[in-house]
């Protein structure tokens, strides 16, 4: 009995710590590194670890509350699948990730003939807000 008393007791630490970071998706809108995610727990939770948010970010993942978001060369990020197409801005000074919308759009024009593209990522590259000099 006491055995199972402490798993359930796990379990609920478990379920918890997912909360804590699901509920971090909810308060934001770019897409979080787990780094990221970690620092934002902490202040909330002192004392998480970051294998805490790994185990969150598979069960996330695996619930598909959360997708990757891949951009070649950095740490992966994680965000809500969207309903809407988007794309994403990479500041190259903070290394922060945010989603933006709109699309250019009519991307078939730039493929050779014959080739078929069936989806397309945009990554805009500079300065954020916060990091551009007129900011
Ligand atoms: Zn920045
Ligand atoms: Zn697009």
């Amino acid at each position: 009995m006491q055995s199972e008393m402490k798993m359930v007791k796990k379990e609920k630490r478990r379920t918890q710590q997912q909360s804590l970071i699901r509920g971090l998706f909810q308060h934001t809108e770019r897409p979080l590194s787990a780094q990221e995610l970690l620092d934002a727990a902490v202040s909330i939770q002192p004392g998480i670890g970051i294998a805490t948010v790994y185990r969150g970010i598979k069960m996330l993942l695996d619930d598909n509350f959360i997708i990757p978001v891949e951009i070649p060369g950095t740490t992966p990020r994680y965000e809500k699948p969207g309903v809407r197409h988007h794309h994403h801005f990479l500041c190259k000074k903070c290394d922060k990730v945010y989603t933006v919308g709109g699309c250019p759009g009519h991307l078939e024009k730039l493929i050779p003939p014959g080739f078929v593209m069936d989806s397309h990522k945009i990554v805009l590259e500079g300065s954020c807000v916060t990091c551009s000099p007129s900011g």
